[in-house]
């Protein structure tokens, strides 16, 4: 069996289209099938090469795998072509030269009727050799097919157009070519946008034209606006990579977007694998789902909380390559992520809170050194410097005990001492638990900065 996902490279992958490919990449992997990847490039005017590499880029940061493609429709002109011969020695389509002013008088007709705009037939018995090719739509009968999602739908015939299959140059329509390929690449689940309904029913009668079996269906609703309008660009970033450059985890994309419009009971936090076993196209909401961008912050944090640490530090690897930061120069990235992972907010947060761990830096945040790195303190982080030079097992506890002693000898509280060792090993005070910061940080790097701290308060205070 397989599904597909067939996206149409006239803009990047945005959050809709992303979760129609996670619907149609779940059905496969839970119904054990393939997963088709289909670029949908006809429209040559507005297919550029950019959207292409987006969508296949995005693909591939979620970690949505397929099994064949991509295929481009605009390799397969040549199997339209001859469907479309095909038809048309049926009898099921035929050429029509009817102009554009005419169409256009004929539809103002219509409307003026307050009839449903549809074309009248006029070339139907012409017998034209030249002009677009139109599909013979029977004028009498239902369409009925079941969707997953929508349920029993039934069309009059008597609604529905005459399509055109052939443009005036001879390049096939979108409802052809999507009915030749999934034929042709034994779809059994077309799952796609709700915005294409309206289309479905065009392309059973020509599947039933050319005596092919119909797949099944399933029109996933469309993703609102936190306003209830249909998500835009004004809604913030809707580049899929635009997620992942602000520090999203693939796998919280997912869990989110896998969660608009479906659910299981009140789970919200589901991994990859949960999905898959869950996953059920019947238990997609028929209603629109609407974006939260509060709601997807907390579920990378919540993923960037448990998620495995070899698997979190491939995914920070990019962030740490985009700030430059080389991990071979300082500790294990693994007990960095540890120490980091419950208070970060992106993988951006992340990445830059390692920069303390493997860059030096050469002056300290002025607004807080200004307040902190005060005389008093200049007493702590002599003592501190002191004391942690004569530590031999350089872990998080030793110094813990050190900082303990200076409270306990000065008779001060914890954050006295922590507060300024915490700004001077990292620059900006942005650590956490300062002596676990300074395992991290290490020995030497953790002295040389104490002392470029006291160095920067005899600046001040001689000044
Ligand atoms: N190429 C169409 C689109 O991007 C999808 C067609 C389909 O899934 O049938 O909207």
């Amino acid at each position: 069996m397989k599904s597909r996902f067939a996206p149409s490279p006239t803009g990047y992958l945005h959050i809709g289209g992303a979760r129609t490919a996670l619907f149609a990449w779940l059905w496969a992997k839970k119904n054990n099938s393939k997963f088709v990847l289909r670029i949908e490039d006809t429209d040559k005017e507005r297919s550029t090469q950019a959207s292409v590499d987006a969508i296949l880029e995005g693909m591939d940061w979620l970690g949505l795998d397929y099994d064949e493609g991509p295929i481009y429709q605009s390799d397969r002109t040549e199997r339209y072509n001859q469907v479309i011969s095909e038809l048309l020695i049926k009898g099921m389509a035929y050429y029509c030269d009817c102009s554009m002013e005419r169409l256009e008088l004929m539809r103002e007709g219509q409307i003026a009727k307050n009839e449903k705009p549809k074309y009248d037939g006029c070339c139907r018995n012409k017998r034209l050799k030249d002009g677009v090719i139109r599909f013979l739509n029977p004028d009498d009968g239902n369409v009925k097919f079941s969707d997953y999602v929508k349920g029993e739908i039934s069309i009059s015939n008597s609604e529905l157009d005459d399509l055109i299959i052939s443009r005036s140059d001879g390049s096939p329509t979108y409802n052809l070519s999507v009915v030749v390929d999934d034929h042709d690449m034994g779809i059994d689940c077309v799952i796609r946008g709700d915005d294409h309904i309206n289309n479905t029913p065009k392309q059973i009668n020509l599947y039933q034209a050319m005596d092919w079996l119909i797949p099944k269906f399933a029109h996933v609703p469309m993703i609102l606006g936190s306003d209830g309008s249909r998500l835009s660009k004004r809604h913030g970033a809707l580049n899929l990579l635009s997620y992942r450059d602000e520090g999203l985890l693939p796998y919280a994309l997912l869990n989110y977007i896998v969660r608009l419009g479906w659910s299981h009971g009140d789970q919200e936090i589901f991994s990859v694998d949960e999905m898959i076993n869950l996953f059920d196209l019947s238990s997609i909401n028929n209603s629109p789902a609407s974006f939260n961008q509060e709601k997807l912050e907390w579920i990378n944090q919540s993923h960037i909380k448990t998620i495995e640490v070899n698997e979190l530090a491939s995914n920070l690897k990019w962030h740490l390559d985009q700030l430059n930061i080389k991990t071979d120069n300082g500790p294990n990235i693994n007990e960095v992520i540890d120490a980091l992972r419950d208070r970060s907010k992106s993988l951006v947060d992340m990445a830059q809170s390692c920069n303390m761990f493997y860059k030096d830096f050469k002056e300290f945040d002025a607004v807080q050194a200004n307040k902190i790195f005060t005389k008093d303190s200049k007493l702590i982080l002599v003592d501190l410097l002191i004391n942690l030079n004569d530590v031999i097992s350089w872990k998080a506890e030793s110094i813990h005990s050190v900082i303990k002693d200076i409270c306990e000898d000065r008779d001060i509280g914890f954050g006295k001492v922590g507060q300024p060792f915490r700004l001077a090993i990292s620059g900006d005070g942005k650590a956490g638990s300062v002596d676990i910061s300074a395992q991290l940080v290490g020995k030497v790097r953790t002295l040389l900065r104490i002392q470029m701290a006291l160095d920067y308060i005899d600046n001040i205070t001689s000044s």
